[in-house]
């Protein structure tokens, strides 16, 4: 912000002191300076008065009005003989043609009457006068520089607040708020750049709303087929098959389960992401609940599921969408796991962490954020091996999104994977804010 302000502070008054070079070379150097020929048109008239006082009244009469004449403009005089060295050939030329030379803003070279002596004419210093009209002059800089500073403070408030409303509803939109929109009203626009967010807001939302509702679609449409493919194998299974042919039955019956599996996790994560399924929430034993969960996954794997827990916790869950939840990410945890899996239950600052770690590849950092897309799978070949759809995760993220909780993803002690699913201990009541990704 301070760099900001600087470079706004800099851009304006650099533009103002070239403007001012400009100027300065327009009226002084491609136009004849019109305020010197006044000034010396002036100096010049008191010179002939000077000159006619010399002749009527003598030499002496005149140096005395000369000298009446400096001191009433607050000038001082310095005389010199024409050979003198301070002169330069320039001022001595100007002086013999036109009897006066113009050496700076009321400084000049004079010759009146006998024209015996040269006498400079320039503002006497010591006198106060001077003294405040350079102050003026200065004050009149300060004045300008101030002005621009203050102005340079306003606008970039103006815009900074333009732009912070702005950027809170880019990440309001990034993080899943597809119905923001940034305001149009003249006090909040930034030029174009409103209009063309919500113009490109509105593409994305529909996009993803109608991507959504085929997905949706295409799940349902596809459950009868599923229904009516595992009845007809039924059905030719009864009619008596030789054992090649049951072999390839149960093949099918399989496909046909990891199908229905695969549709189901669909319809569930469309459901969960329109936020119709309500939240349930109840405040069981964590210790209970966990148990009984880690009991029914222990029968799906041989590899050992162990629980610690630091003390009997309790939270504001829906049990039924944890126990989803923890179960996914268990499952997946035996899928990698070498020799065991781990899961610990603590607190800390009023969250509940339920940590599950198992001593399989890991998860590379770069993958930690994509994993939790709907179908990303970190890499294919393994993937394959380990027969999910990318789903599982989506869902779980979802969940703890319901719950006003996250989940963290990062290495256990044995450089596996560790996932952390935080809910907080105490649910706000406004359900609505938990929001759907
Ligand atoms: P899937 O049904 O394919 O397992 P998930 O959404 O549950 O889908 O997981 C997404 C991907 O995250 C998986 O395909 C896998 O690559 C990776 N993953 C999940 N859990 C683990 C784990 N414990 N160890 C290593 N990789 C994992």
């Amino acid at each position: 912000m301070k760099r900001l302000y600087c470079e706004f502070f800099i851009g304006v008054a650099v533009l103002f002191f070239l403007s001012i070079v400009s100027y300065i070379y327009v009226t002084e150097e491609l136009t004849p300076d019109y305020v010197e020929i006044v000034e010396i048109n002036q100096v010049h008239s008191v010179i002939s008065i000077l000159d006619k006082v010399a002749h009527d009244l003598g030499q002496h009469r005149a140096d005395e009005w000369f000298v009446q004449y400096a001191e009433e403009n607050q000038l001082s005089i310095v005389a010199y003989s024409w050979e003198s060295p301070e002169l330069s050939a320039e001022i001595i030329d100007s002086l013999k043609q036109r009897r006066i030379y113009c050496d700076d803003m009321y400084s000049y070279f004079v010759v009146y009457g006998d024209g015996r002596q040269i006498y400079s004419i320039a503002p006497d210093l010591s006198k106060p006068i001077w003294e405040q009209i350079d102050f003026d002059d200065t004050l009149l800089w300060v004045f300008f520089y101030t002005t621009f500073a203050i102005y340079s403070a306003l606008m970039l408030k103006i815009l900074s607040r333009r732009f912070r409303v702005l950027e809170q509803t880019t990440l309001a939109f990034a993080e899943g708020d597809f119905a923001v929109r940034a305001s149009e009203k003249p006090g909040d626009r930034l030029g174009s750049l409103n209009s063309s967010f919500n113009q490109m807001a509105d593409k994305i939302s529909a996009l993803i709303t109608s991507h959504k509702q085929l997905t949706n679609a295409v799940a349902h449409e596809l459950r009868t087929p599923v229904f009516r493919v595992q009845c007809q194998l039924e059905m030719l299974e009864d009619l008596g098959l030789t054992p090649d042919q049951l072999n390839y039955a149960v093949g099918i019956h399989d496909d046909m389960a990891e199908l229905e599996l695969m549709i189901e996790e669909l319809l569930y994560f469309a459901k969960m992401d329109r936020a119709v399924i309500p939240l349930n929430l109840t405040s069981p034993y964590m210790s209970e609940w966990l148990d009984k969960l880690v009991t029914n996954c222990q029968k799906e794997t041989d590899i050992p599921i162990t629980v610690n827990y630091q003390h009997e916790e309790r939270a504001s869950v829906d049990v039924y969408q944890l126990t989803r939840a923890v179960s996914n990410i268990v499952r997946n945890a035996s899928r990698y796991a070498e020799q065991g899996i781990d899961v610990s239950v603590f607190r800390s600052d009023h969250e509940l962490h339920i940590q599950v770690d198992d001593d399989g590849i890991g998860i590379p950092d770069t993958e930690r954020e994509r994993i939790l897309e709907p179908f990303y799978r970190v890499g294919t070949a393994r993937d394959r091996e380990s027969g999910g759809h990318g789903l599982g995760l989506a869902i779980v993220a979802q969940i703890m999104a319901r719950h006003q909780g996250r989940i963290e993803i990062g290495s256990s002690e044995s450089g596996g994977a560790r996932f952390t699913l935080i809910v907080p201990q105490a649910l706000a009541t406004d359900e609505s804010s938990a929001g759907s990704l």
